[in-house]
Parts: C-alpha cells; structure tokens; sequence
C-alpha cells in the first residue's frame, strides 16, 4: 500500500515520504521525536513506540492513505482544510511541499511543528484511553490544543480566538453546549482541560486520560457535573483569564510575554 515510501526511522518514530522530499521528512522527525519526549515526560510513560508519520504529497494520496490504511471513514474527496489525520499509532499529513496546491492553509514552519505536536497528542491520548471512542470532543481537541501549547498562539489554526473575543465580555458558552458542538469543543474546550490541570494537576490529566472509559471526565474526576461546570466558569474569569493572557488593552504584548515562558 506505501511501498513507494522511503523512510527514516529514529528512536521508534518513523517518518514516510516520497523522493524528494527528504528535507521536509527530516525536519518532521524532529518534531515528531521532540513531542513524543515532551508527551512520554508529561504522561510519565515510556514512549509508545512504533510511530509511523507519512508525508503525502497530494489530496488523493490523503484520502486513499486516510480511509485505506487508517480506516477512518471521511469525505472523498476530503476538506482541503485537513491537514492531519491520527488513528492509532499512525498519522497521515500534507507535506509542507504540498500545502500551495493542496491545502487552504499557507505553510509555516513553527505552526507545522505545532502540527505534529498536536496529532501526537492525539496518538497519545488513543494509546492510553481505556475507550477512545466514548471521549467527548471536547476532552480529546482540548487536550490536544492544551498540552502542545497550540492555545497560546495567534496562528490559522486560531484555537485561542474565541477566548479572546468573548471572555473579556465574560461570554462563556455552558458546559453543555461544548459537549454537544464541534466548533466550541475546539474553541472552549482547551480552557477547560487547563482549569482541571491548574486546579487538580497533571495527575488528574493522566488520570482522566487513562481511567475514564465512559466519557464521563468531571466525575472520573470526582466533580458533580454542575460543580464543574461553576468552578471552571469562576476560575476562567479570574486566575484563568490572567494565565490565559488576556487583559484589557494589552493588545499584542501577551503573546511575546507567554512565547518567553516557552
Ligand atoms: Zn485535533
């Protein structure tokens, strides 16, 4: 299926592409084995090994990778805002070579990295979970855009721009209304791993990723769901609207003061 594949293979990472396109192949291993450390310390696990990342250099090779080696049934042809697809231990995305005539994004180097940090996360949190396939949205694009630092930046992926737009304004959307939207679950639902992480510490993190098997993450947790739901909301408009950066007329000062922090 992928024979036509060269590979570099490094530290149970192994990084697919196609002739030519070696540089970017390297590059991507670096990142790959960089998160793949930071996510092994985070989660206090030996790496999982045997990562597979393949570089495509076109929209059909996604696809036909997408649903014919990962098994994951999507639209065909697929949304040239995909980037990336996880499942398992294998992750299929658009080269960096490919982006200009396959993608609506523009290539950029660090948001690439951040890329593959965030997939990683998602083949972390897949290799650990009791039941991946029970895991709210929200839990599983939250985690992924928290623990790769993804919601600090101001990039196209914008993970921190409906944060920034409506909590100044105190808008938070209920707990509820995150469970049961795609969109809020990639926008709300990073600050509400964060609360849990500021509030409980990475333990629960782990602990969350690694018992819960019904979905259920506040009462794995040993939160009533409206406990949770009032404590994130008072915590997000205090200590968590100060770690999250946002501050009346700061303008664009936070990001330079939490890239430092890095
Ligand atoms: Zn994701």
């Amino acid at each position: 299926m992928h024979a036509s594949y060269m590979s570099i293979k490094e530290s149970g990472c192994e990084v697919l592409f196609k002739e030519g396109d070696e540089q970017n192949a390297r590059k991507t291993m670096e990142f790959l084995k960089n998160s793949v450390n930071f996510l092994s310390q985070y989660f206090g696990i030996t790496p999982p090994g045997n990562l597979r990342l393949f570089l495509v250099q076109d929209r059909g090779e996604f696809d036909r990778l997408v649903v014919d080696l990962l098994g994951v049934d999507i639209e065909i042809p697929s949304n040239p805002g995909r980037l990336a697809q996880p499942q398992k231990k294998d992750m299929v995305f658009i080269s960096p070579a490919a982006y200009g005539e396959h993608s609506t994004y523009e290539f950029n180097p660090e948001e690439f990295e951040r890329l593959v940090f965030h997939e990683t996360t998602h083949v972390f949190e897949e290799y650990l979970s009791p039941n991946i396939e029970l895991m709210p949205r929200w839990w599983s694009e939250g985690l992924a855009v928290y623990v790769s630092g993804h919601w600090q930046f101001r990039d196209q992926f914008k993970f921190r721009k409906a944060v920034e737009k409506n909590l100044p304004e105190g808008k938070i959307p209920d707990f509820e209304e995150i469970n049961r939207s795609i969109d809020l679950s990639y926008d709300w639902g990073w600050t509400l791993v964060m609360f849990i992480e500021k509030t409980l510490g990475k333990e629960a993190i782990r602990k969350a990723v690694m018992e819960c098997g019904d979905g259920n993450i506040p009462e794995t947790l040993g939160w009533k769901k409206d406990d949770f739901e009032r404590e994130w909301k008072e915590w997000l408009l205090g200590e968590g609207k100060e770690l999250i950066g946002i501050q009346r007329g700061k303008g664009d000062c936070f990001e330079k003061r939490i890239r430092r922090r890095r």
